[in-house]
């Protein structure tokens, strides 16, 4: 020993060999998950790639009830967990849209001194509706997960 520390020899196995990290981020909002989980458990983006179709079926979805219903049907899409995501959400955005605007009408013809209030109503409900209807459109076809509050925990619980 002369006082210098001895050095050890620059040993390869020493550096980390983790080629696998224990966690993913999520390229859109930096959430960390699982390396296999199959969406971002906070904002829904799909960490596998959606193909270009089923991302199109799944937009097509959200036109009012009829195209939502045929896929959820079709045994092409029985195991697509993306497809079915949109399409019970589109299901049940609908019902209640439509329930909302049924129970709007009856009440409008009984309380027909105020038809101009429920005309108008009527008038921002559909344009809020047709304004969710072209966001979730877009972020299905984006290959986005994109769970609306209630609706998207109904339809998540539904396969
Ligand atoms: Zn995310």
């Amino acid at each position: 020993m002369d006082g210098e520390s001895f050095r050890p020899p620059n040993n390869p196995a020493s550096a980390p060999i983790n080629a696998t990290p224990a966690t993913v981020g999520c390229p859109h909002c930096a959430a960390q998950m699982a390396p296999k989980a199959a969406f971002c458990p906070a904002c829904g983006w799909s960490m596998t790639p959606v193909p270009p179709l089923e991302r199109a079926v799944a937009a097509a979805g959200y036109l009012p009830l009829i195209p939502a219903a045929v896929i959820l049907f079709l045994p092409t899409y029985r195991r697509h967990l993306f497809v079915r995501f949109h399409a019970w959400q589109s299901i049940f955005l609908w019902i209640v849209f439509l329930s909302l605007t049924v129970v709007a009408m009856l009440l409008s013809n009984l309380a027909a001194s105020s038809l101009m209030a429920f005309l108008l109503l009527g008038i921002l409900a559909s344009l809020g509706m047709l304004f969710l209807w072209f966001v979730l459109s877009l972020k299905a076809w984006q290959g986005e997960r994109f769970a609306l509050p209630f609706f998207g925990v109904l339809a998540a619980r539904m396969r």
